[in-house]
């Protein structure tokens, strides 16, 4: 799929094998491309295993494709890290992401505010903004001034993802790409990260690609999805249509599912299967 001018994000035959420990190789992703407009925001849904993490991180350059390009505002991206620091921030401005578990990339020592002034002095922030800056994005991200005192284990799931939020926010990417963001948190917490997503994009225009295996979540946050089966796309469309009229048998089974606490998607398109027989 070719992108329009307006379209700050192009992501074209993304593929992604890994060698099986057997011998042979293994499929990850296979042919995915997609398109995401300037403030837009795209759901990437599927079973676990369908390779939604392995196109995420091949989108921030963490997995290098084995084919395929991504291009970010008309830029395309190399497929490696770049050398130097300059060019390795630029690059990082262009595209952000968010993991399910901030804890990992939370440095334990650091206060938030601390954790934000770090980021934006990296960024190139001059001391004198900085202060003033990291104070803005707490507060875009709904950080009270306790929390902005705290380390990540004086905060609860929520607020690390709300500071994780604001530190992918710090350097003004043009696109952010969240992977099972909201996973880990309780439902009521979920929607309010959910909503200060919708709020951000409004506010800041960045793009979001949103990856869940949780099409109930994704129906929040996302005007297109895309729908991912065995490294594949097999669907995909403004986000109301896929859920009210789907067309691939895959996405019917995953919407017939009923999500409740430890369902496995696969099992319900198993059973789909199964029952269609
Ligand atoms: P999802 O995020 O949808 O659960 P992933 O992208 O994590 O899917 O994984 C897609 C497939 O690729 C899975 O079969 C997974 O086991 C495999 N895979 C992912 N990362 C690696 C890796 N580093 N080495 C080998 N196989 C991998
Ligand atoms: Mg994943």
């Amino acid at each position: 799929m070719t992108g329009t001018t307006s379209d700050v994000l192009t992501v074209e035959g993304l593929r992604k094998t890994y060698a099986l420990p057997g011998g042979g190789r293994l499929t990850a992703v296979d042919g995915v491309g997609f398109a995401v407009p300037r403030g837009g925001s795209l759901g990437i849904v599927g079973e676990s295993g369908s390779g939604k993490t392995t196109v995420a991180r091949m989108l921030v350059g963490l997995v290098r494709p084995d084919a395929g390009t991504v291009t970010v505002a008309g830029r395309t991206r190399e497929p490696r890290t770049p050398r130097g620091r300059t060019a390795r921030l630029a690059r990082a401005r262009e595209i952000q992401m968010v993991f399910q578990d901030p804890y990992v990339s939370l440095d334990p020592r650091l206060t938030s505010h601390e954790c934000l002034l770090t980021a934006l002095r990296l960024h190139g922030a001059p001391a004198s903004e900085a202060d003033a800056k990291a104070r803005t994005l707490l507060d875009q991200v709904g950080l009270g001034s306790r929390e902005a005192g705290a380390r990540p284990h004086g905060l609860s799931g929520g607020q690390r993802q709300r500071l994780a939020i604001a530190r992918a926010l710090a350097v003004d990417p043009r696109v952010l790409v969240l992977d099972e963001a909201v996973a880990a948190l309780d439902v009521s917490i979920q929607a309010q990260i959910l909503q200060l997503l919708g709020e951000i994009r409004r506010e800041t225009g960045v793009a979001l690609v949103f990856v869940s295996h949780d099409l109930a979540v994704v129906r929040h946050v996302t005007d297109e999805t895309l729908v991912m089966c065995r490294g594949e796309a097999v669907e995909q469309g403004p986000t109301a249509r896929v859920l009210a009229d789907p067309r691939a048998p895959y996405t019917r089974a995953l919407l017939a599912a009923v999500p409740r606490e430890g369902w496995d998607p696969g099992e319900a398109v198993r059973a789909a299967r199964a029952g269609a027989r």
